[in-house]
């Protein structure tokens, strides 16, 4: 009997805890920085399941460590945060819960990520490990990250000395509800998931009457001319058949008809799957910004400010394969490849910042019925999906297979 299953034998008798567990974390979500009630949940469990646990790094962020003799260090990660949506799910657990924001506005919060499900299976697998801990040898880290959804955590729990107060691990692993089939694991190596920089761009001219524009520098016109110009980044020097998207999402500037403005301010959102291409579209940005004030006689230079910045989920080649061969011994034709997404997320940086390889993988939430229907239409863009107010994982098989890919994914290390 694999090791796998022989820890899995103990799941049902798990299973009406972690269930209540997850419902509960589901009806109390919390707001980025603001875990503090989740982040507790999650330390009492984990003591209570005989792990050494660091709490308050990086603001909310908790680490569980179990050492178990010698062996490897696996690190496992998910994340404590939910977001700013009136939940309209309809399930009998939804939040009603509010909060205020950072800009001090009272706001609904709702887990619509599947965060909530992420710490219930990270749980249900710790306590899984922790009573059979004569079945592995190593350190088995379970990381509960503060902040994904602004992109700051996993860079607030590294700059506040996350591998001083840890053991470094040998490898590092995480996953997430992502769009397929409930009951499946998908993993792919190399880059998975896009790099993401959002950056606000002023630029200034000098205003005046709309009657008399030879007095004046119209900010208007020099944002238009930007945004043309920026299309020409992706088209003219982007190597063709690279991903990588500029879009400008905001742009605002003026008040009225008659009146010339004094700024512009400019909202853009850049993605690609790789810091070269990363890089050459963030200097064309800049070049193409400062050059066209030049051209309008821009009396101020542009300000420009990084509003997030997610880098790129890059999977590495050794370790996903080691993932992918264990999630297809165990879980057979629900093991497949992910085509790439483009969504983001800030997991590397804390392998990136010890050093270490990793891998990440999604697991499926759709209803299989409903999502083969859907790929057959081509409408798979429609089925409800993580950030909608409406998106609700079905529990089963979803909270038992997250706990499964976990369990599978450290032993290939833990007790190969
Ligand atoms: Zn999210
Ligand atoms: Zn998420």
């Amino acid at each position: 009997m694999a090791v796998i299953d022989e820890i899995l034998a103990g799941y049902e008798a798990l299973r009406p805890a972690q269930e209540a567990f997850y419902q509960d974390l589901h009806r109390h979500p919390e707001l980025s920085h603001q875990e503090h009630r989740t982040a507790q949940r999650v330390t009492d469990q984990l003591r209570s399941d005989g792990f050494a646990v660091v709490s308050g790094i990086g603001g909310t962020g908790v680490v569980g460590v179990l050492a178990n003799g010698s062996g490897p260090g696996v690190l496992l990660r998910c994340e404590l945060d939910a977001l700013p949506l009136r939940e309209a799910s309809g399930a009998p657990y939804a939040s009603t819960d509010t909060a205020t924001d950072a800009s001090g506005h009272q706001v609904p919060v709702d887990h619509a990520c599947g965060h909530d499900l992420h710490m219930a299976a990270m749980v249900g697998m710790a306590k899984l490990m922790a009573d059979h801990r004569d079945r592995w040898n190593g350190t088995l880290i379970t990381l509960f990250q503060p902040a994904e959804e602004t992109g700051e955590g996993a860079q607030e729990m590294v700059d506040d000395g996350l591998f001083k107060r840890i053991p470094v691990p040998d490898v590092a692993l995480a996953q997430h509800l992502l769009s397929g089939i409930a009951g499946t694991v998908r993993t792919r190596s190399g880059p998975f998931m896009a790099a993401a920089d959002s950056i606000k761009i002023t630029v200034y001219g000098r205003g005046g009457h709309g009657a008399a524009p030879q007095n004046t520098v119209d900010p208007v016109v020099l944002a238009a001319m930007i945004i043309i110009r920026l299309q020409t980044i992706v088209s003219r020097e982007v190597t063709p058949g690279e991903v990588a998207v500029v879009t400008v999402g905001s742009c605002q500037a003026g008040t009225r008809s008659n009146v010339i403005a004094d700024f512009a301010v400019l909202e853009l959102n850049v993605r690609s799957y790789s810091s070269v291409t990363r890089q050459r579209m963030l200097d064309a940005i800049q070049r193409i910004v400062r050059a066209e004030c030049q051209a309008s006689g821009s009396p101020k230079d542009p300000e420009f400010e990084t509003t997030f910045s997610f880098p790129v989920t890059d999977n590495d080649a050794t370790v996903t394969g080691r993932v992918a061969k264990a999630f297809a011994a165990h879980f057979g034709d629900r093991a497949d490849e992910i085509p790439r997404q483009t969504v983001s997320e800030d997991f590397s940086k804390i392998p990136d910042a010890a050093g270490v390889p990793y891998c990440y993988w999604g697991i499926g939430y759709t209803d299989r019925g409903t999502y083969l229907a859907a790929q057959k239409d081509g409408h798979l863009d429609d089925l409800t999906a993580n950030h909608s107010p409406k998106f609700l994982p079905p529990m089963q098989p979803c909270l038992r297979t997250g706990t499964e890919a976990l369990l599978a994914a450290a032993l290939a290390w833990l007790a190969p």
